[in-house]
């Protein structure tokens, strides 16, 4: 990913893409402080794009890290970007981080904050899987306690036991793996919402120990518009066994149909597709 033509928008410029580094003394790179967003442009508009940038500067907030710009210039910065590339479809990746500074060691409060946007072309984040059905693992990791990290924060430093979760699925023949969470509930995805579906009736995780994602937020609205009950709640592995349907939700995987997550499988059934089309209607409107 970075040797091609393009540009990204770097603290205030649009850097051509083979010239968008950073020092190997950043802070991020070492302690993790670092705080990102996944978006979707759709026919030139960034579908919840504001939501978007409110949602970065609150994860930078979660970090105590005060990133030097307001959403309307966040917006600016997005757009400016998708512009210099001629993008009218793209997924949009903005990170904030603390860059190289003053020190080198936990402490960076000398450190300047810095604020990047890229963006690429993406397709179907399960590729071909998607209507056959995602099959997940179980990840052997957990989602850790709010106690123990700031779990409502998009950080990068939540996501290293989601790459070593997805490399073990992976190797097994898997798209995915789930995650339940530190007391054993179903928690999410590696990087998506998850919901069930019993007797007509959806449920899903409580957003109570992982990011409540735009998308789970979107689709709950969705389905509540459709008349249709949803139950936001812990749910056990065990249950897993009586639930007829499964979807993942995520900017990057929209809604994604599961087939199989460890022994147990759903089928892709009409209220998937009935979510999946018209959400996908919902983000080209
Ligand atoms: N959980 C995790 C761990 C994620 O990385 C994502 C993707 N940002 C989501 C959930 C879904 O969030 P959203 O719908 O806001 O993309």
């Amino acid at each position: 990913y970075d040797d091609r033509d393009g540009y990204i928008w770097m603290d205030g410029a649009l850097v051509p893409w083979r010239d968008a580094k950073v020092h190997i003394l950043t802070h991020a790179m070492h302690y993790a402080s670092s705080v990102f967003e996944g978006e979707r442009c759709y026919n030139g508009k960034i579908f919840k794009s504001r939501e978007h940038s409110a949602r970065l500067i609150e994860s930078g907030r979660l970090l105590d890290m005060t990133i030097p710009y307001t959403v309307d210039q966040i917006e600016e910065a997005k757009y400016a970007m998708l512009k210099a590339n001629g993008w009218t479809d793209a997924y949009v990746r903005a990170v904030a981080w603390r860059g190289a500074g003053l020190d080198m060691g936990v402490s960076a409060a000398r450190n300047p904050v810095m604020l990047a946007v890229a963006g690429w072309e993406w397709g179907a984040y399960y590729g071909d899987a998607k209507w056959q059905g995602a099959k997940l693992d179980i990840a052997k990791w957990k989602r850790p306690s709010p106690e123990t990290i700031p779990t409502a924060a998009k950080a990068a430093g939540l996501y290293m036991i989601c790459t070593m979760s997805k490399h073990a699925a992976e190797a097994k023949g898997c798209s995915d793996a789930l995650f339940m969470d530190y007391r054993g509930y179903v928690a999410e995805a590696t990087g998506a919402n998850v919901f069930f579906v019993k007797d007509g009736v959806v449920h899903t995780p409580l957003a109570d120990a992982f990011l409540n994602g735009i998308t789970r937020q979107t689709v709950i609205g969705m389905l509540k518009d459709m008349g249709l009950e949803v139950v936001e709640r812990h749910i056990m592995p065990e249950e897993l066994s009586s639930f007829s349907e499964c979807w993942l939700t995520g900017t990057a995987a929209e809604v994604t149909p599961v087939g199989q997550i460890g022994e147990f499988h759903f089928q892709v059934g009409d209220l998937t597709r009935k979510v999946s089309d018209t959400y996908e209607t919902l983000v080209r409107a």
